[in-house]
């Protein structure tokens, strides 16, 4: 599904030089090369202030510890998503509320989540998936109209942007109160172990989410909240220090990839025409593609992937269960058949291949037995 070393290869000794820097001068927390990271990421994304953390996950907590939410405050977020977004929303003791996502985009519905709103509901999460951004236009729009707070979940999305209707284009993650991401190996910018970042242009919240996210503390040794332990470590923030100058570049390697794999699979003259959908694109979003999602739809999934399986070709299945679906998210409130859409997908979507170092060849391997398993399938 990706090939990190690479990628790895062809930065090298940046990377290692980084590295040996930081071993160099022993400041492995809180050193220079985390102050230099979050600066470069900063100008990278416009956001004000960077927080760097722990990972993506830790990122989301803070978040929503940041806006003084209480038990009881309901969140809602699409119950097509990496577990992550609801399990903060748990733990915190707060009520996630679900809502169901658009079959083309595979984002949340904004006119579901209109109709999800009560006066107990406190924040939206929406979830950049896949790599590119939910309609924050509309979405902000209702926000603001019923006075709720947005946390951007954009740990599948950095460099994404969206573009407004009054011509203003930002980053994914920067658009809502508090977006966050994550540096997990895998995501588009990826360290080599945990780590995450929290961007907001709000002064305040950006104050109280660091202090939050080093115990509650704002002065050494006062601790004026309950908070937690979440650091971005500083060999980490080497490594990312060394990458982000290449993201940009990251992001054009994929979206050619995702440009071949469109054009493959959507010639209307092909036998299978119909079967398999590409990704729908949100419009005034650009796609990072963290993944490149088909959906299948004339033919068995699943022995599909079996049969890409066999020709040593890694598929994988984002998401097969919605959160509403999951054990340990059972809430009486929903029932199977309460969202169709994301029920749908969870049953026939099927991710390909998708990272920086995707050369003519494997595509057109890749897309050639995607093609004859179809065809023998349906
Ligand atoms: C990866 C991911 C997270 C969590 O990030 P971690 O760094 O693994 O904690 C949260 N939400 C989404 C949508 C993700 O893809």
């Amino acid at each position: 599904m990706v090939d990190l070393q690479t990628q790895y290869q062809r930065i090298k000794a940046d990377i290692d030089a980084g590295i040996q820097e930081v071993i160099d001068s022993a400041a492995f927390i809180k050193g220079p090369k985390v102050a230099a990271f979050q600066e470069h990421l900063e100008a990278y994304t416009g956001a004000k202030h960077v927080i760097p953390v722990g990972n993506g996950t830790d990122a989301l907590q803070i978040a929503l510890m940041g806006l003084g939410l209480k038990p009881g405050d309901e969140v809602i977020t699409p119950t097509f998503t990496f577990i992550a977004t609801a399990e903060v929303v748990a733990l915190l003791g707060l009520t996630p509320v679900v809502v169901d996502v658009d079959w083309e985009t595979m984002n949340m519905d904004i006119e579901a989540v209109r109709r999800a709103i009560t006066p107990r509901t406190k924040a939206i999460v929406p979830v950049h998936l896949f790599g590119q951004c939910a309609d924050m236009e509309a979405l902000m729009a209702l926000a603001k109209e019923k006075h709720i707070y947005v946390v951007e979940d954009a740990c599948q999305a950095i460099g994404a942007t969206f573009t407004f209707s009054n011509g203003e284009t930002k980053q994914a993650g920067t658009i809502g109160d508090i977006g966050c991401t994550s540096f997990f190996p895998s995501k588009n910018l990826g360290c080599y172990g945990d780590g995450g970042a929290i961007f907001t242009n709000d002064d305040a919240l950006a104050e109280r989410m660091r202090a939050i996210a080093n115990h509650g503390c704002h002065v050494r040794y006062h601790h004026d909240e309950v908070g937690v332990n979440s650091r971005l470590d500083s060999i980490q923030a080497a490594i990312l220090d060394a990458k982000l100058p290449h993201l940009d570049e990251y992001i054009a390697a994929r979206q050619r990839a995702a440009a071949y794999y469109d054009s493959v699979f959507s010639d209307q003259n092909s036998a299978i025409s119909g079967k398999l959908l590409i990704p729908g694109r949100q419009a005034h979003s650009t796609h990072v593609f963290h993944q490149y999602t088909l959906r299948v739809v004339g033919a068995d999934r699943d022995k599909l992937r079996e049969g890409l399986a066999a020709a040593g070709i890694p598929a994988m299945i984002y998401y097969p269960v919605p959160l509403h679906q999951q054990k340990a998210y059972r809430d009486p409130r929903y029932k199977d058949g309460d969202f169709p859409v994301a029920e749908r997908l969870a049953a026939c979507v099927l991710s390909l291949p998708m990272h920086t170092e995707l050369d003519e060849e494997q595509l057109s391997y890749i897309t050639g037995n995607v093609l004859k398993l179809m065809i023998d399938n349906c």
